[in-house]
């Protein structure tokens, strides 16, 4: 059995990063850019207004001058501006020749074509032309994660089709018998299928794209005809059947697909039984059925997978510091368990950790509220409430 770090490090060594393709901004949300984007113009492209008001020659502000046109924003001033004369002028619109100053609206009084300045302000109120960016400046280096920021900045460059790495696509199929949808009444020994629902929405939430859902039954040959119909895929999930049960069948099924495995077993608890395996590109997962297991292990093993196929970069697990809440249950540190889900917080300015009270691994419903993972200390010490500990966030 391998320990976690260690099971991490050959998934990534495994993983080759995808290929780029060129998006629209409006489908960039979130996918990782792949070349330095540079400014293709100076910003502002022109000297412009910081206010509304009048543009004007300082040397001129002690007299009344005379309004002889408007500059707005998208439409400027044609001509040069004279002695004695003024501009009316809005933010954003471009400052018109001979002018050297704007002076800001609520420091005039007007009447008709006369504009008195009832307060000289020392700043000019203009932008001046690259002021924010020039012509050929970096506006976001390649390897960027694109937010929301980004998209803008890349929007204002005239980058409309970022080239980004496309989204990693996912299989996923959950095995048992036992499994029946949502929507449907458990009867007998059967159970409801969370882990489609949460793999589904983890998935998402971390940009990849689910390209197959399947639930099969515990039978080898029929999940194994029904894996050979999937879509093409980066990575292949199986959730259920990982152990050496009687009727557990992923590694059967992976083997008997052609899947080379690369390790089965990890000294992580919840999750121990996963199992990890790869077909040319194709890197598979057989997760242990219960649900706090497939949350455990997507946020140590798969999000840092799919981080790395996005960006070629292998990041280690973000760790924070936070304190222990009194509140909540301690976790027990009886090596039954590794790492337990926590709901972290803000108190005081700083992070809380409430571990959460799970009655099981196989306890969907408590793990409501989840975003941390806590390791847990080794056998023989313990927590204590209020105690700094470290943590990983698992938004
Ligand atoms: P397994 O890994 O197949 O032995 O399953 C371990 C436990 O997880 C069993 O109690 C299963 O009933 C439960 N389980 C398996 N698949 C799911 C699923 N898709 N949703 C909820 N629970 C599941
Ligand atoms: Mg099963």
């Amino acid at each position: 059995m391998i320990s976690v770090d260690a099971a991490l490090h050959a998934v990534l060594a495994h993983a080759r990063p995808l290929d780029a393709v060129a998006l629209p901004l409006a489908q960039a949300l979130g996918r990782t850019l792949r070349r330095d984007a540079r400014a293709d113009l100076d910003s502002p492209p022109f000297d412009a207004s910081a206010m509304d008001g009048y543009a004007a020659r300082r040397a001129d502000l002690a007299q009344t001058l005379r309004l002889i046109g408007e500059s707005s924003a998208g439409r400027g001033f044609a001509g040069a501006l004279g002695p004695g004369e003024c501009v009316r002028i809005l933010t954003g619109a471009p400052v018109p020749a001979g002018v050297d100053c704007v002076v800001k609206q609520e420091d005039t009084a007007r009447d008709g074509d006369a504009v008195r300045v009832l307060h000289r302000d020392p700043a000019t109120f203009i932008r001046r032309r690259g002021e924010n960016r020039r012509a050929g400046d970096l506006v976001v280096p390649a390897g960027t994660r694109l937010g929301p920021p980004e998209l803008a900045a890349l929007a204002s460059a005239g980058v409309a089709l970022p080239e980004v790495t496309r989204a990693p696509r996912c299989a996923h199929v959950v095995t048992g018998d036992e499994l029946v949808a949502p929507d449907r009444t458990p009867v007998g020994a059967q159970i409801r299928d969370s882990n489609s629902t949460l793999i589904a929405a983890l998935l998402a939430q971390h940009g990849a794209e689910l390209v197959a859902q399947r639930a099969l039954r515990d039978d080898l040959d029929g999940a194994a005809a029904a894996l050979a119909e999937l879509p093409p895929h980066d990575m292949l999930l199986i959730s259920g059947g990982a152990s050496v049960g009687d009727h557990d069948i992923a590694r059967a099924l992976l083997e008997r697909a052609g899947y080379k495995l690369h390790f089965h077993g990890v000294d992580l608890r919840p999750g121990k039984p996963l199992l990890f395996a790869q077909r040319g590109e194709s890197l598979a997962f057989a997760l242990p059925g219960n649900p706090v297991s497939h949350w455990v292990v997507f946020h140590l093993f798969l999000a840092p997978l799919l981080r790395f196929l996005e960006s070629g970069v292998a990041t280690p697990l973000p760790r924070l510091t936070g304190r222990l809440g009194a509140g909540g249950r301690l976790p027990p540190t009886d090596r039954r368990h590794t790492f337990w889900p926590c709901r972290a917080t803000i108190v005081d300015g700083h992070p809380e950790l409430t571990p959460l009270a799970l009655a099981s691994s196989g306890d969907a419903a408590g793990l409501v509220g989840a975003n941390a993972l806590l390791p847990l200390p080794p056998a023989g010490s313990s927590f204590a409430p209020g105690q700094t500990v470290a943590f990983i966030p698992c938004p």
